[in-house]
């Protein structure tokens, strides 16, 4: 495992030094990075960072209103209580990505640390909630072609950043108009519950149900 890790590091060198020696090629061949689903179904997606709160309020929601939900999750804020994401796996309509292990601008790290992030967060989410994520939300949205090419050789299909932020960050942010296809971004904090009824009621306002998000990609040729 190890060594193959620095085969794939080498080569992923290699194929960036060989880009940058002129080709007009950038980006071929790369996984996508999407922050808004082209679709024509009336459709939003919410999606939930991080994971360090783990508010009982936001899960009985998500799991009542039965809301279809990608999680990125860092493997250490899941680990202290596994039980409350994998209820809403098992019991809800959520599924679990991957966010890197330790939250870093990926941009700013050499190969083999975007593998060890990337893979390394990929390898726990699969032992913890025994699925291989797919798709990875780069930390702070956060992207260049090498950690698109990092990701790749990690099995990411695509990077998913988002359209609108719905997260209460000190003051609750203006409630914007949501468009179909827009990926709504909340995160696991104190005011999750708070937040993710104010995206639910913007969703409604404009006509538009939460969806599953990998289905949709799909459809779209982006996974
Ligand atoms: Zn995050």
């Amino acid at each position: 495992m190890g060594r193959s890790r620095v085969v794939v590091a080498v080569v992923a060198a290699l194929s960036l030094a060989l880009g940058a020696a002129g080709s007009a090629q950038a980006g071929v061949g790369l996984p996508a990075v999407v922050g808004q689903v082209p679709t024509s179904e009336k459709v939003v997606f919410i999606t939930i960072d991080d994971g360090w709160s783990h508010d009982p309020e936001a899960a009985r929601i998500l799991l009542e209103k039965r809301v279809p939900v990608t999680l990125f999750l860092l493997p250490g804020a899941a680990s202290y209580d596994t039980g409350y994401f994998t209820r809403l796996t098992e019991e809800g309509r959520a599924s679990v990505e991957n966010h890197t292990v330790s939250h870093p601008d990926l941009t700013t790290l050499d190969a083999v640390g975007k593998d060890a992030e990337v893979c390394g967060a990929g390898e726990r989410i699969e032992a913890a909630f025994g699925r291989v994520p797919r798709l990875l939300r780069p930390p702070y949205g956060a992207v260049n072609d090498e950690v698109r090419l990092a990701a790749k050789a990690c099995g990411v299909k695509t990077l998913v950043t988002w359209t609108h932020d719905f997260t209460t960050w000190g003051e609750t942010p203006p409630t914007p108009r949501l468009k179909a296809g827009d990926i709504v971004l909340l995160h696991f904090t104190p005011t999750l519950a708070a937040d993710l009824e104010r995206a639910l009621g913007a969703a409604r306002a404009a006509g538009l149900k939460p969806a599953a998000l990998m289905p949709h990609l799909k459809a779209a040729g982006l996974a």
